[in-house]
């Protein structure tokens, strides 16, 4: 199958997936996730029309950025703080604030260039100790203390659930942040609009899609397999 005709298919899908649940798949945004893969293919993806790509390591995503400045960018990696600021410089969207240092981080970084920075709380769904994210029962606490800054908006919520072979088995932590995304926008804290999901990947997405998603994260299913790297 050529790129063209992978992008074509996971646009069907998604389209398929967005009027099963009787949403408009122009609320969906498509993330190619181009990490390990070179410029030849993130060219090759964004003449099929993808315009969105998601990276995970500041350093290997800063020369496509450099090479592509016109696509829209999005930081999907765990961030350390001593990377926030080449994050704020390069990306569009972090999708990856868990904690009320590296959001604190952020809005410094923002206010000092005179810029908004627009992110998402990455939530922890499968209560994996090894994965990124805030606790579930944390993340109204967060959200707290991150509202009213001047700098960070928080637009949404994203999550990585556990790997499982069967796509079924994630729709119940898919359903519950989009729970959680309901329940948290009636706070009307200021600076946390929250109209964003970020959630669903290659194995995943028309769940994620029927459960509510905005923005799906597709890597293997647009790019082909990812070679000797494990994430
Ligand atoms: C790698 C990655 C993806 C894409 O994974 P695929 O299974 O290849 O679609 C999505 N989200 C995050 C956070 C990732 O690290």
């Amino acid at each position: 199958m050529t790129t063209a005709e992978r992008v074509e298919q996971v646009r069907a899908r998604i389209e398929r997936a967005a009027a099963r649940a009787g949403r408009d798949p122009r609320q969906i945004e498509l993330i190619a996730v181009s990490k390990t893969h070179g410029l030849e293919q993130i060219d090759a993806v964004a003449a099929a029309g993808v315009r969105s790509f998601g990276e995970n390591r500041i350093q290997e995503a800063v020369e496509k950025i450099a090479r592509r400045p016109e696509l829209r960018w999005h930081f999907i990696g765990r961030l350390q703080r001593n990377k926030a600021r080449r994050a704020v410089e390069h990306f569009e969207l972090i999708h990856s604030v868990d904690s009320l240092r590296l959001g604190q981080a952020l809005d410094r970084i923002g206010c000092e260039m005179g810029r908004e920075v627009e992110a998402l709380v990455e939530v922890n769904l499968g209560g994996e100790t090894s994965k990124a994210g805030v606790a579930p029962d944390q993340l109204e606490d967060l959200l707290r203390g991150l509202a009213g800054l001047e700098a960070l908006r928080l637009r949404g919520l994203m999550t990585v659930p556990p790997r499982a072979d069967d796509p079924q088995a994630v729709r119940p932590l898919f359903r519950a942040l989009a729970e959680q995304q309901r329940r948290l926008r009636e706070l009307g804290l200021p600076g946390v609009s929250l109209e964003h999901l970020s959630m669903g990947m290659s194995g995943d997405f028309e769940v994620a899609v029927e459960e509510g998603a905005t923005m799906v994260r597709v890597g293997s299913a647009l790019f082909g397999p990812r070679v000797g790297a494990p994430n």
